[in-house]
C-alpha cells in the first residue's frame, strides 16, 4: 500500500466512525424506538438477566462490517472496504465501551476520570432511560448529545439497574 492509500483509508474509518454515529442515531430513534420496539422494549426493562433481546441489535449490526472486512479482503482485495469495515467495527468497540459497559455497568468498570463531555454524554443516556416507552424517550445519540444535556451536578449510577 502506498502513503496516499493510507491515509486515505484512514480519513475512510474515521468518516465511516462518526457517519456511524448518525446510523446508531436514526436506528435507535426510528426502528428501535419505532417498528423494532419488540426487541428495543427488553434494554428499557429493569431486570436481572445477563442478555436482553435487544442483544440482537448487536448481532445485525455486526454483520455490515463482518461482510465489508470478509469480501474486501478474501473474496477480492478492496483496502477501502476493509477501512469501512474497519470503521464500522471501532464504532461497534466504542459503543460498548460507552453504553453497555460505562452506562449500563454489564461490566463493572468505568474511568476514575470522567470529562465533562463524558458526563454529558453518560446523563444524556440516562435521560433517555428516565422513560420506558416506545414514544416518550429523547437523548437517542451516543457520541454527540446538544449541550441542554449537560448536568448541573453530575451523579453517577452505580448498578445496572439504576439505568435500565
Ligand atoms: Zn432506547
Ligand atoms: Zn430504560
Ligand atoms: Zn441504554
Amino acid at each position: 500500500m502506498d502513503g496516499v492509500t493510507i491515509v486515505f483509508c484512514s480519513l475512510i474509518v474515521v468518516s465511516t466512525f462518526l457517519f456511524w454515529e448518525f446510523v446508531a442515531w436514526f436506528s435507535h430513534k426510528y426502528i428501535m424506538h419505532g417498528f423494532l420496539w419488540t426487541w428495543h422494549k427488553s434494554h428499557h426493562t429493569v431486570h436481572d438477566h445477563v442478555l436482553e433481546k435487544n442483544d440482537w441489535f448487536a448481532v445485525v449490526f455486526s454483520l455490515p462490517s463482518i461482510g465489508l472486512l470478509y469480501y474486501g479482503s478474501v473474496t477480492s482485495y478492496n483496502p477501502y472496504l476493509i477501512a469501512v469495515g474497519v470503521g464500522i467495527f471501532c464504532y461497534g468497540l466504542f459503543y460498548f465501551v460507552f453504553h453497555d459497559v460505562i452506562v449500563h455497568q454489564r461490566i463493572k468498570w468505568r474511568p476514575e476520570r470522567r470529562s465533562s463531555y463524558l458526563q454529558r454524554m453518560i446523563h444524556a443516556h440516562y435521560i433517555h432511560h428516565s422513560k420506558h416507552s416506545k414514544d416518550e424517550c429523547e437523548a437517542f445519540g451516543f457520541l454527540y448529545a446538544p449541550k441542554k444535556y449537560t448536568p448541573k451536578k453530575f451523579v453517577v449510577k452505580e448498578t445496572r439497574k439504576e439505568t435500565q
